[in-house]
């Protein structure tokens, strides 16, 4: 069961990886983002209800978090895949991204490929699908070297590392990357397509958390409040 607090079973606590805005991140000490209020939503749908306090994780480490029953739910922008789905399950896709290359604005790259990244140095988030296509597409392919590949414990290091000249190429998330080009001094060289959806992590055994929550978010999609949210944090 749940991992719950005080004598309500029912409760469950969410655990996120603040730094990547705009899904969650820190402003003036509180966790805000499209993930905080969306999970926020869905549960109040169900029968459950969601611990105030969520628990804060370097994205590498949620899902250790969740199979020790530190978290019972994953709310991180977190990309649905095969390898994940080995030990963990998810809740239906909330979000499509796919990754793209952040560079600096004031050097007028030309970079369309992945193959104009040969023999740069680049970086990406420990244990995100950006740093896969780091390791199978640029290291993997032999375009750059293993010490040409900066890892960071979250991504806004990794910008900052960016702006800074320390790596000429970040690899993350679309709308993140978007995010971070328009408030800092990056933007996106090019996209690369990787159809990824975003869905809420569980543990395996929880086909009854994972069925409310589903049907949560179909509520929360279908009477306008998915848009309500779409609207407040990409602001369109
Ligand atoms: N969507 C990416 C992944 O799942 C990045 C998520 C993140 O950094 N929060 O790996």
């Amino acid at each position: 069961s749940v991992t719950g607090g005080g004598d309500d079973d029912s409760e469950i606590v969410a655990g996120t990886a603040p730094g990547f805005p705009p899904f969650e991140m820190n402003e003036g000490g509180e966790l805000v983002g499209f993930d905080i209020d969306l999970l926020e939503a869905v549960v109040e749908e169900t029968d459950y209800t969601l611990a105030d306090d969520w628990e804060e994780f370097e994205f590498e480490s949620l899902i250790p978090a969740l199979e020790n029953d530190n978290i019972d739910v994953i709310a991180a922008a977190m990309t649905i895949d095969p390898e994940r789905e080995e030990t963990i399950a998810f809740s239906d896709p909330y979000y499509e991204a796919n990754q793209s290359v952040l560079v600096r604005e004031d050097e007028d790259v030309d970079w369309e490929t992945i193959e104009d990244l040969e023999g740069v140095t680049v970086g990406a988030q420990s244990g995100t699908t950006g740093e896969a296509v780091v390791e199978d597409e640029l290291i993997e392919a032999g375009l750059i070297d293993d010490g040409d590949y900066n890892t960071y414990d979250n991504y806004v290091l990794g910008v900052e590392d960016l702006e800074n000249g320390n790596v000429d190429a970040i690899v993350l998330d679309v709308p993140v990357a978007e995010t971070f080009a328009n408030d800092r001094a990056v933007e996106v060289a090019f996209t690369y397509e990787t159809g990824e959806e975003y869905g809420f992590g569980l543990r395996q055994d929880e086909e009854e958390l994972q069925s409310a929550l589903n049907e949560g978010l179909a509520t929360v999609q279908e009477d306008g409040r998915y848009e309500e949210l779409v609207d407040e944090w990409f602001g369109n």
